[in-house]
C-alpha cells in the first residue's frame, strides 16, 4: 500500500503520515480521511502523540482502528482552532478543518502560523463553494498548496458525479432483470448507493462490516445485510473477477459496476467501469489552483504536476521560514506520555473558543522571481525528509486469477495476453485497439503517457 501523507518541512506538523520514527520532530499529526492509503502505520498501539481529524474521522477511527480516546482530537470543520507549537505555549498555529467533498469526515487544513499559510488538500474533489470558506475568502496567500493530484492529467476529461450517477442509473436501467453488484472501497460514495435505493426502490445489500460503518454514520435506513433482501449489492472492489461474476450469474442474471476515476478497461461484457470520482478532474484542479494562486504547490502523490499546472503560479518565490527557538526546542523533545496527554486535553477544553487567526511570525520575505517558475522542479517544494515514494494511488483491482480489468495508468501492460494493435484517431479523440488474450476490444481515449510507454 502506498503512503499518501506528508511531514510539513520546517514544523512539527505530518498529515496521514504514521511512521513516527520516520519523522522524530514531527509532534502534531492530522488525519485528512480514513481510506486505508491514508492511515498506513497508525494502528490502536498509537501513543503519546495527538491525532486530530474532523469529528466524523474521530468516530471512524475510533471504531476501526482501536486507537485509544486519549490521543483522538476531533476539531470543529470551518472554526480556526489553535494549537500549541512548543511547550512553553509562546507559538502557536491556527488550523482550520474544510469539507474535502471526499468521503465522510474528508477534510482539508488551513495552517496558519510562523511558516505562513500552508493548505493541505488530502483527497479532494473541488467545487467553487470551496472558495467561498471564509478562510479562504480573506484573500490568505497560499504559501504552499498540498495538492490531491490523482487525477492530475490534461489528456484525461471527468464528468461530475451527478453525470456519473446518471450513467450508473442508465446501466442498472436497461439491464431490468439483472442484479447489480457495485464495487466499492471500504469507505466512500454511500451518496451513491442512497441515491440507488431511492431511484430504484430496493434496499443495498451490504455486509456486516459495511454495516457498521454505515451506522456509525447515521445514514438512512436503506441498508442490510440480509441476503437477497435487495437488488443492488456493495462489495469490494477487490471481488469483482471472472471467478465471482460467473458464480454471481449461476445463481441470478448479475452486472457489476466500478464507480471510479481510475482508468480501468474491462473485458467482461458485463462489468462496467464508469468514471465516478470522488478526486478533482484535471479541469478542476486548473480552477482551484487559478483562483488560489498559491506560491508553490507539493502534489501529494508522486513529485511531478504538469506544467500547465505549475504555470498558473503567481511566480513568486516563497519566503524563508525561521523556525523558532521555541519551536526548535520542541521537536527535539521527545513527547512525555503525561505531559502531552494533559496538555492536549487542556487545548481540547479550550478549543471550543474562537480564535482568530494569527499573523505569521519569524518570517523573512523575499523579492519575487524576475521569470515566472514554470518547470516542475522548481514548482514542486523539495521535501526535506525522506518520506516513501508514493506510487499509483491504490492496487489494481484486477484480480491475479481471472483478470477482467486492467489499469491502463500502469506504465506498462500488466498482462502479457495483451497485444497492442494499433492506434487511432486525432489528438483529441482516439482509440486504442488491442488483443487481450483471444479478445478484441478498443479502448476510447487511453492516457496518452501510459500509451507511449506501452508501446515501447
Ligand atoms: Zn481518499
Amino acid at each position: 500500500m502506498s503512503i499518501n501523507g506528508k511531514v510539513l518541512p520546517h514544523t512539527p506538523l505530518a498529515v496521514d503520515f504514521w511512521q513516527v520514527r520516520k519523522c522524530p520532530g514531527t509532534r502534531l499529526f492530522f488525519l485528512s480521511h480514513m481510506h486505508s492509503d491514508h492511515t498506513v502505520g497508525l494502528t490502536s498501539t498509537w501513543s503519546n502523540r495527538p491525532i486530530y481529524c474532523s469529528q466524523t474521522t474521530a468516530t471512524l477511527l475510533r471504531l476501526k482502528l482501536q486507537v485509544k480516546e486519549q490521543w483522538i482530537h476531533p476539531l470543529e470543520l470551518g472554526e480556526p482552532h489553535q494549537l500549541p507549537l512548543d511547550d512553553i505555549g509562546k507559538e502557536r498555529l491556527t488550523v482550520t478543518l474544510i469539507d474535502a467533498n471526499h468521503c465522510p469526515g474528508a477534510v482539508m487544513f488551513l495552517f496558519e502560523g510562523y511558516f505562513g499559510s500552508i493548505l493541505y488538500t488530502g483527497d479532494f474533489r473541488y467545487t467553487p463553494s470551496m472558495l467561498r470558506e471564509p478562510c479562504l475568502r480573506t484573500n490568505t496567500t497560499i504559501d504552499v498548496l498540498y495538492l490531491d493530484n490523482t487525477n492530475c492529467d490534461p489528456n484525461r476529461t471527468l464528468p461530475s458525479r451527478q453525470r456519473a450517477t446518471q450513467q450508473i442509473k442508465d446501466i442498472i436501467r436497461s439491464h431490468p432483470n439483472h442484479n447489480v453488484v457495485i464495487g466499492l472501497y471500504a469507505l466512500g460514495k454511500e451518496s451513491l448507493l442512497l441515491e440507488l435505493a431511492m431511484e430504484f426502490k430496493t434496499w443495498i445489500e451490504v455486509s456486516f462490516e459495511r454495516m457498521e460503518t454505515l451506522k456509525a454514520l447515521e445514514l438512512p435506513d436503506v441498508f442490510t445485510t440480509d441476503t437477497g433482501a435487495g437488488r443492488i449489492r456493495a462489495v469490494e472492489q477487490s471481488q469483482i473477477c471472472s471467478a465471482t461474476m460467473q458464480q454471481w450469474n449461476k445463481e441470478q442474471p448479475t452486472l457489476a459496476i466500478m464507480p471510479t476515476s481510475r482508468p480501468l478497461v474491462s473485458f467482461h461484457s458485463k462489468v462496467h467501469v464508469v468514471p465516478y470520482s470522488d478526486h478533482s478532474s484535471y479541469q478542476e484542479l486548473e480552477d482551484f489552483v487559478a483562483a488560489l494562486k498559491p506560491t508553490s504547490l507539493v502534489p501529494i502523490i508522486g513529485n511531478c504536476v504538469p506544467e500547465s499546472l505549475s504555470a498558473l503560479l503567481p511566480g513568486k518565490r516563497r519566503h524563508e521560514i525561521l523556525v523558532p527557538e521555541s519551536v526548535r526546542h520542541y521537536m527535539l523533545n521527545q513527547p512525555e506520555s503525561q505531559r502531552s496527554s494533559s496538555a492536549h486535553t487542556r487545548l481540547h477544553h479550550q478549543q471550543r473558543q474562537h480564535f482568530l487567526p494569527l499573523a505569521p511570525k519569524g518570517v523573512i520575505f523575499e523579492s519575487p522571481l524576475s521569470k515566472s517558475r514554470k518547470s516542475c522542479e522548481e514548482a514542486c517544494e523539495p521535501e526535506s525528509l525522506e518520506q516513501d515514494a508514493s506510487e499509483e494511488q491504490m492496487d489494481t483491482a484486477s484480480s491475479e486469477n481471472g483478470s477482467i480489468l486492467i489499469d491502463m495508468s500502469k506504465n506498462r501492460p500488466p498482462d502479457k495476453n495483451i497485444k497492442v494493435l494499433e492506434t487511432c484517431g486525432t489528438l483529441l479523440e482516439w482509440s486504442l485497439k488491442i488483443w487481450y488474450g483471444q479478445t478484441q476490444c478498443v479502448v476510447a481515449n487511453p492516457p496518452r503517457t501510459s500509451l507511449l510507454q506501452w508501446r515501447l
